[in-house]
């Protein structure tokens, strides 16, 4: 067994039950990717459309579930309607109308989640907490896509306890959500957690976590 395969065992053992692992790929190879679904990764998440398309074609769409976890351009959202089991990045209707069109053209659903800027930084992806709730309502009238949850990527900073507030307001505004009665299921996604903060973002109700470091090791 490789030791990347054992560092995602570990990692895997050491997860609630009830929390996803999603391992970001970018920039790894497929070998890399090919050993941690060999450590029991079902997730491959991914910033880029074209690097995930040619990582699907080789590896296939049944080896993982694929989730799209970098920022999307409208340009592309028919190439990642067909390529991804679900996209995390949905930050603005126009987006969201886009994905809804390609995935009505292809008669699927499509799940994503909603990524707030919870830190409310400037220039960064994501809607601020006070413009969710129209958003959400928005795209709930959209018939082809599902909302199930919220995404959060957090500021940059050195000790992963100073995002347990961000990590916090995320799982309240999920909360929120879930009482929505114009969604139709309650969403109950959280993604949110990257190598450094995770184990703060499983404490504050995380349901999925987005590994690269910690899993791959440092990127080359
Ligand atoms: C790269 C990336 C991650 C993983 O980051 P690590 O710090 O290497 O674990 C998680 N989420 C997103 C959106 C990323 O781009």
């Amino acid at each position: 067994m490789s030791e990347m395969t054992s560092r995602v065992r570990e990692i895997l053992s050491s997860l609630p039950a009830h929390v996803t692992l999603v391992a970001a790929a970018k920039t790894r190879s497929c070998e890399e990717v090919i050993a941690a679904l060999d450590g029991g990764v079902r997730v491959v998440g991914h910033n880029y459309v074209q690097e995930a398309d040619a990582m699907i074609s080789r590896l296939g769409p049944h080896a993982a579930t694929w989730t799209m976890i970098g920022p999307l351009q409208r340009n592309k959202a028919k190439w990642a309607v067909r390529l991804f089991d679900s996209i995390q990045t949905v930050d603005s209707l126009r987006l969201a109308v886009a994905i809804d069109r390609h995935a009505r053209s292809l008669g699927r659903i499509m799940p994503i989640l909603i990524e707030v800027n919870v830190g409310r930084e400037p220039q960064k992806a994501g809607v601020r907490p006070e413009d969710l709730p129209p958003l959400v309502g928005e795209i709930a009238a959209l018939s082809s896509v599902r909302i199930d949850g919220l995404m959060t990527m957090g500021p940059w900073v050195e000790d992963p306890e100073d995002l347990r507030p961000i990590f916090r307001e995320t799982r309240a505004l999920l909360d929120q959500l879930a009482t929505d009665p114009s969604l139709g299921a309650p969403p109950h996604v959280l993604s949110m957690g990257m190598s450094s903060s995770y184990r703060v973002a499983v404490e504050e109700g995380a349901t999925m976590v987005r590994l690269g470091t910690s899993l791959f090791g440092p990127r080359s």
